[in-house]
């Protein structure tokens, strides 16, 4: 039999072999303990008591087991195992979360701002390719072309027929005398200019400010088409007979037209935008009578109508 000399036996060992061969036999006997109650318990307790066993078989085998076998090596590294079971705690909690992009969904308001920024950024590359578009006659008379400007998320579109001399020196759209009284109409709507977009069928200015040509028409219509699509506006107001005409495909005049809804074509799968025709804040400047006046006015308080917009009351903010 075996004769404990200090050689086969020294102090430290002994001790240390004696704690790891108790932590095994305790280790051992850990399900012994939970016996009675999977038998004696109602169903419930007997789950309850299959997880406990279950969580801390699982923890003596992460966390003790590896602690106990590694005391039995003579040259153990302390450290080395201290980390390597750091590293496992680490594993099952805050280790195994999914490292890298920020997946929370987006709140609807955010998805708003994201969705308005990138419709501005598309407006922004359409303004580019028209401030270098050389597509008609036109673009190589303009000092500067006038792609549109307003909010990307507007409920109501302006269309205008062309630049004019200001809109022309400027490179934004009715920005002169016309453009002074259009300010007055949306201000009398309860809106602010920032909150409309307002745009042309040409995106440059015709000589001596004559009629836009079919050609001209043909060439540039595509922007305003694009600009509609990426803005989906509620409401359309043609102001005056060429965007009134260009955007129904229509030869009527605007006194058969305007005062009543129509429907632009929004293109394939796509619903139709309601349009509203109204006489050209510049025709307005040149027979600017009561009865005219009152024309638009009726006309933009159906747009607010339709809006679900109230109608301010002339002479009260
Ligand atoms: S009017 Fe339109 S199509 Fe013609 S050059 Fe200007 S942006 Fe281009």
């Amino acid at each position: 039999m075996f004769e404990r000399t200090p050689e086969y036996f020294p102090g430290k060992s002994d001790k240390r072999v004696r704690n790891c061969g108790l932590r095994l036999v305790s280790f051992a006997l850990r399900p012994v303990r939970f016996l009675p109650s999977f038998f004696t318990e109602n169903h419930r307790t007997v789950c309850n008591n299959t997880y406990r066993f279950s969580r801390r078989l699982f923890y003596c085998v992460t966390s003790e087991m590896p602690l106990q076998l590694a005391a039995m090596e003579k040259d153990v590294d302390i450290n080395k195992v201290i980390r390597q079971h750091a590293e496992m705690e680490d594993f099952f909690t805050g280790g195994f979360a999914v490292k890298g992009k920020n997946s929370v969904p987006q709140q609807p308001e955010q998805q708003d701002n994201a969705a308005a920024a990138e419709a501005a950024g598309e407006l922004e590359k359409i303004a580019d390719e028209v401030h270098r578009c050389r597509k008609c006659d036109l673009g190589s008379l303009r000092t500067n072309a006038v792609p549109g400007e307003g909010n990307a998320n507007a409920r109501i579109l302006f269309v205008g027929e062309a630049p004019g001399a200001d809109e022309d020196a400027q490179g934004r759209p009715f920005v002169g005398r016309a453009g002074k009284l259009l300010d007055k109409v949306i201000a009398a709507m309860g809106l602010k200019r920032s909150d409309v977009f307002i745009a042309n069928i040409l995106k440059c200015r015709p000589p001596e400010n004559r009629d836009p040509r079919a050609d001209e028409i043909i060439s540039c219509f595509p922007s305003l088409q694009r600009q509609i699509e990426i803005i989906n506006p509620q409401i359309i107001v043609a102001l005056g007979a060429p965007a009134a005409r260009t955007l129904l495909n229509t030869n009527k005049s605007i006194g058969q037209l305007r005062g009543q809804f129509h429907e632009y074509y929004a293109g394939l799968g796509r619903a139709p935008i309601k349009l509203m025709p109204t006489y050209h804040t510049a025709y307005l400047l040149r027979n600017y009578s009561e009865e005219n006046r009152k024309r638009v006015w009726e006309d933009m308080k159906k747009v607010l109508a339709e809006l679900g917009l109230p109608v301010p009351e002339p002479g009260k903010k």
